[in-house]
């Protein structure tokens, strides 16, 4: 039989030692098979634990100490009573000695009987350590409650390790983050008189990037699906910094686009460029962050996706009936410009292509041929719908070429990525996860800043 035992030699400021057993653990003294050898995870697990709790209940006690002495004239005060208190650790439940004691008789006669004083419930402000509660809602915010309790529970000593707990960790978390960044937001410093300065912002602004993703609705709640606002704000030289919210439970939601912004260095009075698809909520969301005026830029993918429509349905057509030199042939080479013209920012000229489009396929949808006249009305549907979205987006179209080449940034295609990261990955995974409005808002929160690296020990404690 072989033997280890553990022991913790602690050694206090003062230079007192002490020395603790942990744990012993023991092994056949010629091992068999290849399981015998090293540390067990149960017994790492009890080692961690006893590790814990032995150093936690050793700092209280010398906390506790320290705070006993009278702060008037030093006179130890006189105890009270002993009682205990819990702390949650990634390394289990600790009960820790918290005594109370009375008021010094320096300060009486003073009508202070009775009152008490416990410096360790003034030290212990959470049933939970910091990093117990990171750490939960980190893994509350990567996967499912159950998925994460089932990791903390595998891995550590943890307790409670359940679902949730992972919620309410991962609820408070997002609670801390909103506040802090509601604060970040109401610090943004306004620009000052720099020309220079504001023409280099000016050549270098943030670009906002904005889209919508559904979730599903738990039971119950008024509606199927309900809507999270995604999005990321790049500029160059900065981390990207992503941001979602469901803003009919966000407390300030242009509160937190803003605080996203701020974090990118940008001022009150700088400008800001906005890409988004036709809904007219997302470019107003960006005004009431800035407070000014935006550049909304229509989402290239989402007009091309529009043109594609018209393509494919002229496909089908033509796969009917190849095209002699008819109007068929003249409709083709019309669908065939119009991506070319909405790239070049020439969307007058388009909207004449599907114009004279239209009227060719209405003039076909009367010929005597019912699959034709099916796919003509289908065509006339798809280019009524692009040029409609034309219409109601004409300030927001732009040369898409001409800031293509310039290198930059023409459709949140990449904020599509973030709503995949942010909602898709861990809302709607499985189809049957449902989600009320305040539970999918505050994962969102969380998960932003997980993605974004922001979710250090740093960021938390300002956030406290
Ligand atoms: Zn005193």
């Amino acid at each position: 039989m072989m033997q280890w035992t553990v022991r913790l030699e602690a050694r206090t400021s003062a230079g007192e030692v002490t020395t603790t057993e942990l744990v012993t653990f023991s092994r056949p003294g010629v091992v068999s098979t290849l399981a015998e050898i090293g540390l067990m995870l149960t017994e790492t697990k009890t080692l961690l634990a006893k590790l814990q709790a032995s150093m936690l209940c050793g700092q209280v006690a010398e906390y506790a100490a320290h705070h006993r002495a009278c702060v008037e004239c030093g006179v130890l005060r006189p105890l009270k009573d002993r009682r205990t208190r819990r702390l949650q650790t990634l390394f289990g439940t600790a009960e820790v000695e918290a005594p109370r004691f009375k008021v010094c008789r320096c300060r009486q006669p003073v009508p202070m009987t009775g009152v008490t004083v416990s410096p360790v419930c003034a030290l212990l402000t959470a049933r939970c350590t910091p990093e117990l509660e990171r750490v939960q809602a980190e893994l509350g915010a990567r996967t499912s409650f159950r998925d994460g309790a089932r990791i903390l529970e595998a891995l550590l000593p943890v307790s409670p390790a359940n679902h949730e707990s992972l919620r309410t960790r991962t609820h408070a978390v997002a609670l801390q983050l909103e506040a802090a960044d509601r604060q970040a937001a109401a610090e943004v410093m306004a620009v000052r008189d720099e020309p220079a300065k504001a023409a280099a912002a000016d050549a270098n602004r943030p670009v906002v990037m904005l889209d919508g993703a559904y979730i599903r609705a738990v039971p119950g709640h008024q509606v199927r699906n309900f809507e999270a606002i995604c999005g990321k704000v790049e500029r160059e030289g900065q981390p990207t910094r992503r941001f979602a919210l469901v803003r009919s439970v966000a407390e300030q939601p242009h509160a937190l686009l803003r605080a996203a912004l701020q974090g990118q260095g940008w001022r009150e009075g700088e400008a800001v460029t906005a890409i988004s698809d036709g809904d007219p909520a997302l470019p107003a969301l960006v005004r009431s962050a800035t407070g000014s005026s935006v550049e909304h830029i229509l989402d290239w993918f989402h007009l091309s996706m529009r043109v594609h429509h018209v393509e494919q349905v002229m496909g089908g057509l033509c796969a009917v009936e190849p095209p002699p030199l008819t109007p068929l042939d003249l409709a083709q080479i019309d669908v065939e410009r119009l991506r070319h013209l909405l790239w070049n920012g020439d969307h007058e000229r388009a909207c004449e292509a599907l114009g004279r489009i239209v009227s060719w396929a209405k003039d076909a949808t009367v010929l005597n041929d019912p699959a034709m006249e099916a796919r003509a009305k289908r065509l006339v549907a798809r280019c009524t719908e692009l040029r409609d979205y034309i219409e109601s987006n004409e300030g927001a179209l732009i040369d898409y070429g001409e800031r293509y080449r310039a290198g930059k940034p023409i459709s949140t295609s990449r904020a599509e990525g973030t709503v995949n990261q942010l909602v898709s990955a861990r809302m709607n995974k499985r189809q049957q996860m449902r989600w009320s409005p305040r539970g999918a808002h505050r994962v969102l929160q969380v998960r932003a800043a997980v993605l974004d690296g922001r979710f250090g020990h740093q960021a938390l404690q300002l956030a406290a």
